[in-house]
């Protein structure tokens, strides 16, 4: 009982497992993603965890702004108000 894997501190649940994650970020109203972040990530919940090295890089990365030139590749995604899926709130 005295090993020390992780539970996930979001649902306490012990299947906790190495990942290469992708995450989106905004900086200013640009939104950038990620991809290949070492991470944990909760079989339960899927809450995902990176440690604190993890962490300082990708604050690394964000102080450089995310630079144009660095970017390995580009997605487009699809944009959409909120305010079209809310009942009543439209016209006809
Ligand atoms: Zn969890």
């Amino acid at each position: 009982m005295a090993r020390s894997f992780m539970t996930c501190t979001n649902c306490g649940g012990e299947d906790v497992q190495p990942a290469a994650v992708k995450s989106a970020f905004w900086h200013d109203d640009r939104l950038v993603v990620v991809e290949d972040i070492p991470a944990l990530r909760c079989g339960a919940c899927g809450e995902q965890f990176y440690d604190d090295n993890t962490v300082l890089v990708l604050d690394l990365m964000r102080g450089q702004g995310f630079a144009e030139g660095q970017a390995s590749s580009h997605v487009s995604v699809p944009v959409f108000s909120f305010r079209d899926h809310v009942p009543g709130a439209g016209g006809s």
